[in-house]
């Protein structure tokens, strides 16, 4: 498969450890929502990252970054202006066509790939029901907080629920995220989108085929 070339234009902390990476590719390139890019980095690393936003000339990416982590260690560190190769937009997790109501679960940077999805639903007129369950550990892990809460007042639709794994905090629940799966939602919507750690994959899945949710109504992507 032919590769492009990336060009780091920006790049912001968005918490201590996730940031987010604004690339410019060399030639137009054309993503579904939903979609990854797998960068060949300069030191030979090979790493996939979901697309969380597509304008004309510029994909944004949200990254996490640990202490010890390589590939994102080395995104966190190459200075802007920097080029790079990478695969052209590749993966299955995509937002089908229609109009339908969607439940989307994301934990930490799993956000990314239904952001993408949310913000070209909604662009292109979708006015079904969206409900967005963010999950992360404690306040000092919440980003994008303020995008979400404009999207939520330009679409009526359009909902984020924030889940706190491992703090209190008013204008926030406590709790695991699968535990917002109850058979009174599973009635309303009908298409499901998780992205996060295969743990939460995995409750999620078993809780909505529990709650009567059929396979076919589930996408998922884990890392
Ligand atoms: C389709 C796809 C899309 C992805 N999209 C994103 C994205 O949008 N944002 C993002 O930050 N990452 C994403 N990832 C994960 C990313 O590809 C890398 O795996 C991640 O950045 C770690 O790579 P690294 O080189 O920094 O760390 P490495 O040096 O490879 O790993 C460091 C250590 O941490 C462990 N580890 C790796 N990833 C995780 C994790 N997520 N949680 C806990 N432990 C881990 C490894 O097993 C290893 O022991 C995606 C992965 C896939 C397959």
């Amino acid at each position: 498969m032919q590769t492009i070339t990336l060009r780091i234009t920006d790049r912001k902390w968005l918490t201590k450890d996730v940031f987010e990476m604004v690339i410019e590719p060399s030639e137009p390139v054309s993503a579904k929502p939903g979609q990854f890019s797998m960068f060949l980095l300069p030191s030979g690393l090979k790493r996939s990252y979901s697309i969380a936003w597509a304008r004309e000339w510029s994909l944004g990416y949200i990254i996490k970054k640990l202490e010890g982590w390589k590939g994102s260690t080395e995104l966190s560190e190459l200075p802007i202006g920097s080029e790079f190769r990478s695969m052209p937009p590749l993966g299955h997790f995509t937002l089908t066509d229609g109009d339908v109501a969607r439940y989307f679960i994301g934990t930490g940077t799993g956000f990314a790939p239904l952001y993408f999805q949310i913000l070209s639903a909604l662009s292109r007129g979708d006015r079904s029901e969206m409900l967005l369950v963010f999950w992360v550990r404690s306040m000092q892990d919440v980003f994008y907080r303020e995008e979400l809460s404009l999207l939520e007042k330009a679409y009526p639709n359009f909902c984020t629920h924030y889940y706190l794994s491992r703090e209190d905090n008013p204008g926030y629940e406590r709790g695991y995220v699968t535990d917002t799966i109850t058979e009174t939602l599973t009635g309303v919507y009908k298409e499901y989108y998780l992205c996060g750690s295969p743990a939460m994959v995995k409750d999620a899945r078993a809780r909505l085929s529990e709650a009567g949710v059929e396979p076919g109504q589930i996408r998922f992507e884990q890392y």
